[in-house]
């Protein structure tokens, strides 16, 4: 290829001048000179600014694909697309939508078919560009994917306001589907991809499929999408405002003549980002530096990573919008194109060996069979959709009891801090929509046909887990909390403790990847993982026992507390409050650690003494007095100024936060051979354990009633460590969605 007019080694300063003379209009990136050739050539062609014009002057201006032709011809190259690819054929053919016939080119790439199929959407922000102009992408991609693209002419606003151009796509994908074997295509194998505005429809397209059911796409390719509407203040719409060939004025303008009603803005359409992702077959998403685009992707990104979603994102640094159709004039096209390619061709191949391996799969032997067989229960819950998100209004559909299952009425739920990390995702494991809740109490309303331990009209309590693997030697040996089994146990809310995707063969033995908890109006629970509640405990006391109770009782028990010992208890929340009153009852001497000074009252009201974490003096006084020491902090934290606290031998149990934690001196631990431990939950056994002494003792929680919609209030209270000391809901309060309030618009998802 002959060398861009503009060599690379070019100082940046003569680079900025040129590109705010003539080109690139954004001076805070270093432009690729090939990019830059494209762009002076682009110039020269003398267009007008597009945010200026009428839509039908608009669609007369050069593009960027006028640009390339200018500058092949410049350099004594062939501009004709056959020429530049001649693997691949196309033909232009009509597909019927309702009220029209849309035009579409079929790519097919050279080799015998049956190929994979990819329906493609250009871009041109729904108003300008057509087949021709955006016909280098989807030509390069049927030869990258050794697939037949088909690239769709859907109709263009203002003449055809939003959502014409959703309906078309969709009426595309249907014909593609259903002509698969005219197209020399394998219908089992059909991906969505697209540029700019058809980069939106792609993935739009492919939440269309999934919420049907039937053809399902396997793969979308986003090519810098237009992802969200809410925000044109992001940071590229900001670096790149007035970047060529796209900048902040024209999307404005795009956007205009697409919507009729501002309300079209907020439609989830075209408001991806917002819209329900869970489900979507992997995405990959490609984005130029200079583009106001960019941070676009970057959110969809971070939206379909939240809702489960495969997803892989690059970014090409030092090109602009439009670059992936230049692959003649810009390498970096090349390997937007290849890259793309590769990523369909190893999806197309592993939707092959998936269709394999579910014909000869196994549901797993003691899953019960549904009873009724496809009976749904409709839900009310709070659920948050993002890790940035509110809990809000959620309603879903729970698979009636299978045979050995309860449906559970639910009258209160604890709201444990754990719930808190996972809706923020700060075990960066969290699959949304995210109903929390493991703190449950309720009324057994239906038992399934082999249901031996509950009858309707009982009173129990769900903690954690609602089911485990029960043949590894853990869950035998009545530890399930510690179940060895390749999915580990199935949490209450977000599924398997070891997702499908990281478990030895993809297993799935829960048949779920997502579950939702308490935050609900109905729980369907295994029924060995409910367990009773004594009738002499409050229900709405007995909730927090389920997670904050059996977590502190379980390692006091481990670890052997008997009357007379000194405990320490770190953090005096939730948790704290818990094993302080079960370590009193079991015949210690408590010390509670606080950073709140108002909380030593508290510790005093319960027979405690506390201290403050801060005062190295009391500190001092106390070395090598405590026979237990358990950590219920919330977050990374230092336990050295506590090891010193413990007597030779024992041991200080870290149950608070589960993460990296400040690096332990291991003189101090190894002089007196201590021990720095850990723990999760407790089991079914224990967990009845801790109710039945609790109800025997005369204790439990303090806690503060709330209602569901003082639910992101309490969270905020207990990030802050107000909250005396556990916010239990009540579940009496949740009430039928108003519909301007909830998470999705008639969101109604299935589960389980
Ligand atoms: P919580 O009710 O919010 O109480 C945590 C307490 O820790 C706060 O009240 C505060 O007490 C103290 N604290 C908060 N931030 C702190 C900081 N940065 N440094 C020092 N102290 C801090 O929480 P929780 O529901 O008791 O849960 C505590 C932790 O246990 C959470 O991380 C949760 O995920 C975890 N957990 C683990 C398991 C398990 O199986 N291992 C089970 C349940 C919960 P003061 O005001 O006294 O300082
Ligand atoms: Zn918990
Ligand atoms: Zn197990």
């Amino acid at each position: 290829m002959p060398e861009p007019k503009i060599g690379a080694n070019m100082t940046s300063l003569v680079r900025d001048l040129i590109n705010t003379v003539r080109g690139v209009g954004d001076t805070s990136h270093s432009v690729d000179a090939h990019m830059q050739a494209v762009l002076e050539q682009l110039a020269e062609l003398h267009g007008q600014a597009v945010e200026n014009l009428t839509a039908a002057q608009a669609r007369l201006q050069p593009s960027p694909a006028d640009a390339v032709s200018a500058l092949l011809r410049a350099q004594g190259r062939s501009a004709s697309p056959e020429a530049l690819l001649p693997g691949v054929k196309s033909e232009d053919r009509s597909i019927p939508a309702a009220g029209a016939t849309l035009r579409a080119r079929v790519y097919t790439p050279a080799g015998h078919g049956p190929f994979p199929l990819v329906v493609y959407f250009h871009g041109g922000g729904w108003v300008i560009a057509d087949l021709d102009t955006y016909d280098a992408g989807a030509r390069g991609l049927s030869e990258a994917a050794g697939a037949v693209v088909v690239s769709v002419d859907y109709r263009r606003a203002p003449e055809h306001a939003f959502p014409t151009a959703w309906n078309d796509a969709i009426a595309a994908y249907d014909w593609v589907a259903a002509n698969a074997g005219a197209l020399n295509g394998d219908a089992g194998r059909i991906a969505l991809a697209g540029e700019s505005a058809g980069g939106n429809l792609a993935v739009a397209t492919a939440i269309a499929a999934r919420n049907r059911g039937a053809n399902k796409a396997v793969a979308v390719i986003a090519v810098y999408p237009i992802a969200q509407t809410g925000n044109m203040a992001t940071q590229s719409y900001d670096d790149s405002a007035s970047a060529k060939p796209l900048n902040r004025a024209m999307i404005g303008w795009f956007l205009d003549k697409l919507v009729t009603t501002p309300l079209d803005k907020a439609d989830t359409r075209l408001d991806l980002i917002n819209a329900d992702l869970v489900g979507l077959p992997p995405v990959t998403i490609i984005n130029a530096e200079i583009d106001p685009l960019r941070s676009d992707g970057e959110m969809l990104e971070t939206a379909l990573k939240e809702a489960g979603v495969a997803v892989t994102r690059k970014v090409y640094m030092g090109v602009t919008h439009e670059f992936f159709g230049m692959a003649a004039v810009v390498p970096k096209a090349q390997e937007a194109v290849r890259f793309a390619g590769e990523q369909l061709q190893r999806i197309f191949a592993g939707a092959v060996q998936r269709d394999a391996v579910q014909s000869g799969a196994q549901p797993r032997a003691r899953l019960s069979p549904k009873d009724p067989a496809g009976a749904k229960l409709k839900v009310l819950g709070y659920a948050a959709k993002h890790s940035f998100s509110d809990l809000k209004p959620f309603e879903f559909e729970r698979d009636a009891a299978r045979a050995d299952e309860i449906v559970i009425d639910v009258l209160f739920c604890g709201v444990c801090h754990s719930d808190i990390h996972q809706i923020k995702n700060e075990w960066g494991n969290t699959i949304y929509p995210c109903v929390p809740g493991h703190e449950v109490v309720g009324r057994v309303t239906d038992v399934g046909s082999a249901v031996t331990r509950h009858a309707p009209g009982d009173l129990v309590g769900v903690g954690c887990m609602i089911d485990s693997c029960r043949q590894c030697e853990p869950c035998l040996a009545g530890d399930e909390n510690y179940c060895e089994g390749p999915n580990s146990w199935l949490a209450t809310y977000n599924g398997p403790m070891i997702p499908a995707a990281k478990a030895p063969g993809g297993i799935n033995m829960y048949d779920r990847d997502n579950s939702f908890g308490g935050y609900s109006s109905v729980l369907v629970v295994q029924e060995d993982f409910a367990l009773k509640i004594p009738g002499n405990l409050r229900p709405e006391l007995a909730a927090p026992i389920l997670c904050a109770g059996v977590t502190t009782y379980s390692p006091l028990k481990h670890w052997g507390v008997k009357p007379g010992d000194h405990v320490g208890i770190l953090g005096f929340g939730g948790l704290g409050d818990m094993a302080a009153k079960l370590a009193l009852a079991m015949g210690a001497v408590v010390t509670l650690f606080t950073t709140s000074k108002e909380k030593i009252a508290d510790a005093a009201r319960l027979g405690a003494n506390a201290v403050l974490e801060t005062d190295r003096e009391a500190l001092q006084a106390l070395r090598g007095k405590f026979d237990f020491m358990l950590s219920t902090v919330p977050q990374k934290h230092d336990i050295n100024p506590f090891i010193p606290l413990l007597k030779r031998d024992k041991t200080i149990c870290i149950v608070g936060a589960l993460e990296p934690m400040v690096g332990v001196n291991n003189q101090a631990v190894a002089f007196h051979r201590k021990n720095v431990a850990g723990s999760l939950i407790g089991s079914l056994q224990e967990t009845q354990e801790v109710l039945d002494f609790c109800a025997q003792h005369d204790i439990g929680p303090d806690i503060e009633l709330i209602d569901i919609e003082q639910i992101n209030e309490a969270v905020k209270r207990a990030i802050d460590a107000e909250v005396r000391f556990r916010s239990v809901i009540n579940m009496a309060s949740i009430k039928p969605n108003d519909p301007a309030a909830t998470v999705e618009d008639a969101a109604i998802f299935v589960t389980e």
